[in-house]
């Protein structure tokens, strides 16, 4: 028995007078096994990677969702929440609104799923274990230049890794190990953000976001507490060598995110 519940009946006095039950902690972890509202039932599958499944009318007409088993760390409890909304709707009749609620709801549930993998530090989902086609000549900028240029200059041309633009329109760069299929030698990618490749981006922006990433190469994540720092204070210190840093950043705060809302409308840069 929890010890509050001890104490809740330990203090039961003798004229009947029932105390204030204990009240639930204001933060509570989320149940994996169903959405918050407590209506959405989910169920777990280590087979199922890259894909979720939805049955109807488990629980009252409630659906019932099967997500792949990584999926139960707590981590994921804002996705099992978009995936809960999504069998809600899945499950009903398909209507022309309904199927694009639909459709936005699984696009904004694998979305949130690739953050939550970035966010730990790990490559989306989307790229793991293959390689993808690696791009590096965009339409304006060609990362390979700029990469050769910033392992010069920042790192005495010691780094080895290959460069792309990324092939995902989610904005994210990220840094990820791959193994070459043929060689079977293990090595770095980078992944560029599309949103750079722009006419309005300038090559020193470019080169900020390709050192940023150049250094969670050879600046090993830390652990501290169970929990993993990404970009802890010896990477943000590197980070401000970058001699366009604040440059840099002004343009990644303020331009990359139009650029990113253009390419989800299937705009040009
Ligand atoms: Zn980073």
């Amino acid at each position: 028995m929890p010890s509050d519940q001890m104490d809740f009946f330990g203090q039961l006095d003798l004229f009947g007078n029932y105390p204030e039950p204990p009240k639930a902690p204001a933060v509570q972890a989320q149940s994996p096994d169903c959405s918050a509202n407590g209506l959405v039932n989910f169920k777990y599958n280590p087979l199922l990677k890259k894909s979720i499944r939805c049955k109807g009318g488990v629980l009252f007409g409630h659906p019932e969702v099967m997500l792949p088993a990584y999926m139960k760390a707590p981590e994921f409890a804002s996705a099992r929440e978009l995936a809960a909304e999504w069998a809600e709707h899945a499950v009903r009749r398909k209507t022309k609104k309904n199927r694009e609620i639909v459709k936005d709801l699984v696009t904004r549930f694998w979305a949130a799923v690739d953050q939550i993998f970035v966010d730990r530090g790990d490559a989306p989902l989307e790229s793991r274990g293959r390689i993808p086609p690696i791009k590096p000549k965009g339409k304006y900028h060609d990362l390979n230049d700029i990469l050769a240029a910033v392992n010069e200059t920042y790192f005495d041309g010691a780094l080895t890794c290959r460069i792309t633009w990324s092939n995902r329109v989610g904005g994210l760069s990220f840094h990820s190990m791959r193994k070459d299929p043929i060689t079977g030698e293990d090595f770095h990618l980078i992944s560029i953000s599309r949103g750079y490749d722009a006419a309005n981006c300038p090559k020193y922006a470019v080169a900020g976001v390709v050192y940023h990433e150049c250094l969670h190469i050879v600046i090993p994540v830390e652990e501290r507490n169970g929990r993993r720092i990404v970009h802890g204070r010896t990477f943000r210190q590197r980070e401000r060598r970058y001699i366009f840093f604040d440059e840099w950043i002004k343009w990644h705060k303020e331009v990359l995110p139009k650029n990113i809302r253009a390419m989800r409308r299937h705009k040009e840069l």
